[in-house]
């Protein structure tokens, strides 16, 4: 079994930070130790590193460099936001957001209370059985008590890609805030937030081939914004703590090679997953694709097998270092079928069933063939051990 190379299908949880990143990122480890914000010039050009991570990110999110926050992950990022937005209109008590959000969006969702003392409502938008969401239901849902709306640009577990540019125009009309967390959708499609009526962005390295630790917050010129973290002076006021600066780098760094592999992303990877997704569809009956086949994003595929557990499954991946997700990543471990799936109606038989298969750039043919090889007779094997299954 350890004989087998890693074939990591696995990229919505974490990916390989890239090599060219390492590179880029060690200086800042090594000898240019310096703070940023220190007047000498030794820490001056860790300052000038910084300015150009944040033109870095700026150009692939289409925004000025100022609107770009540094800050230690996508989950600060999102709560950053919302409770922002929370903050700068005390007076309103209502967000909106939907019933397929990362648990960094959910949990908050639900926490509101504990987190600022006041009580708040939340509309939770229902999703299909495709996982799409209703416009009509969400232009229902805004009101002039709405603070904030938060909705994924694109989900982790199916990658469904949601109307955001839409759902802003609307929420923009009627002066509400607008949050989307795209920490899946950031490399993975075009995004020019100089055309979107997007408020706030969150973004992650770690997902993007920089280390974990490490993320974004966009606010856009002119929102208003009271800080999470505050303290010193770093990002200009808007998140004090000293700046993570060789991960920043780093990420820069992803942020550049994402735009550039775009393109990439779009053809050979999605031609990759395609085949994958094809060929498991045909060759293991009972298999059934979870979300919606047309607007997802090109690396990912959620596919149920009915009557088997998602965890045995991955055991058995695992005997072969098949790395994929069941569920989410964050409610494995419990036997629970994730969130996404149960607010698609996915059937039990098939939500407990479910693999998450999530591809890079990293991935070649060979991986594909062998996957596909070895799954039918994994899924095979496991049914031929379950009193529910009958052929
Ligand atoms: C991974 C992920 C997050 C959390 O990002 P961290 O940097 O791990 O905190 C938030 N939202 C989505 C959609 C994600 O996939």
């Amino acid at each position: 079994m350890a004989d087998y190379p890693v074939i990591y299908m696995d990229n919505n949880a974490t990916t390989q930070v890239a090599p060219e990143v390492f590179e880029a990122m060690t200086p800042y480890l090594t000898e240019l130790y310096g703070n940023p914000s220190s007047m000498h010039t030794f820490g001056g050009q860790v300052g000038n590193a910084l300015e150009k991570a944040r033109q870095q990110v700026a150009t692939l999110l289409g925004a000025y460099p100022d609107e770009i926050i540094f800050t230690s992950c996508g989950t600060e990022s999102d709560s950053t936001a919302v409770l922002s937005a929370l903050r700068s209109f005390p007076e309103k008590r209502h967000i909106i957001t939907s019933k397929v959000e990362h648990p960094a969006i959910l949990n908050l969702s639900e926490n509101l209370e504990v987190m600022t003392g006041r009580r708040y409502r939340v509309t939770a938008l229902k999703v299909d059985s495709t996982g799409r969401i209703d416009l009509q239901e969400y232009e229902d849902a805004l009101s002039d008590d709405t603070a904030i709306v938060s909705m994924m640009w694109a989900n982790n577990e199916t990658g469904n890609i949601y109307p955001v540019k839409e759902m802003a125009q609307m929420a923009k009309k009627r002066g509400i805030l607008f949050h989307t967390d795209s920490v899946q959708a950031v490399g993975k499609v075009p995004i020019n937030l100089a055309e979107l009526d997007v408020d706030f962005l969150s973004m992650s390295g770690h997902k993007l081939h920089a280390p974990k630790g490490t993320g974004i917050l966009y606010v856009r010129r002119g929102t208003p914004y009271v800080p999470f973290l505050t303290g010193g002076h770093q990002e200009g006021g808007r998140r004090g703590g000293t700046e993570n600066v060789a991960s920043i780098v780093a990420l820069g760094k992803a942020c550049e090679m994402a735009g550039a592999r775009m393109e990439e992303e779009n053809t050979r990877v999605k031609a990759l997953r395609d085949s994958l997704e094809a060929g498991l569809l045909q060759s293991v009956p009972k298999s059934i694709l979870n979300g919606d086949r047309e607007n997802r994003l090109p690396n990912t595929t959620n596919i149920s097998f009915e009557m088997v557990e998602g965890e045995a499954i991955l055991l058995h991946m695992n005997l072969y270092n098949i790395c994929a997700s069941s569920g989410s990543a964050c409610t494995s471990g419990s036997l629970e079928p994730s969130h996404v799936l149960r607010a698609m109606d996915v059937p039990f038989t098939a939500a407990h069933g479910s693999v998450r298969f999530s591809l890079s750039t990293y991935n070649t043919e060979e991986e594909i063939d062998f996957v596909l090889e070895k799954m039918p007779g994994i899924i095979e094997t496991l049914r031929d051990l379950s009193p529910f299954w009958n052929g």
